[in-house]
């Protein structure tokens, strides 16, 4: 099955929200953070909810399914150690690394992501001092 950076990009930003101690985030919020109306919100909901990644509820919002969670905190994942690997191994200033982990993280090679944790020796925490979810 194949992922769009788009249908990755809002589950990685559910992640996020969810991250900070929530059990769900409304398609407003969602909008928001994605810069994106809400229709086209919603449109994906329904979309990431018939993949099974989401329980979605019209006026109540939007949760994970263990499926959803699972595939977010990878993303999340390859996304932090990326930035770890740009600032502590390239030592490219904190500042620029979050776009171009943003890019790197939609690359799918699930060896490449596991030789780049090992390389870093496990790292815990990404530059920005955020958890590094485990595998
Ligand atoms: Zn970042």
């Amino acid at each position: 099955m194949s992922h769009s950076p788009s249908e990755e990009n809002y589950l990685k930003s559910i992640y996020k929200l969810l991250e900070q101690g929530r059990n769900r985030v409304t398609t407003n919020e969602l909008g928001r953070i994605l810069h994106t109306k809400a229709p086209s919100v919603t449109d994906m909901i329904k979309k990431l909810h018939k993949k099974g990644y989401v329980e979605y509820t019209p006026y109540y919002g939007v949760s994970f399914t263990e499926k959803g969670r699972l595939r977010a905190k990878e993303i999340v994942r390859k996304h932090r150690l990326w930035e770890t690997f740009l600032v502590e191994t390239l030592q490219l200033p904190c500042e620029t690394v979050h776009d171009i982990a943003e890019q790197l993280e939609h690359v799918h090679s699930e060896e490449l992501i596991d030789a780049l944790d090992r390389f870093l020796n496990h790292p815990e925490t990404d530059p920005h001092g955020q958890f590094i979810p485990k595998k």
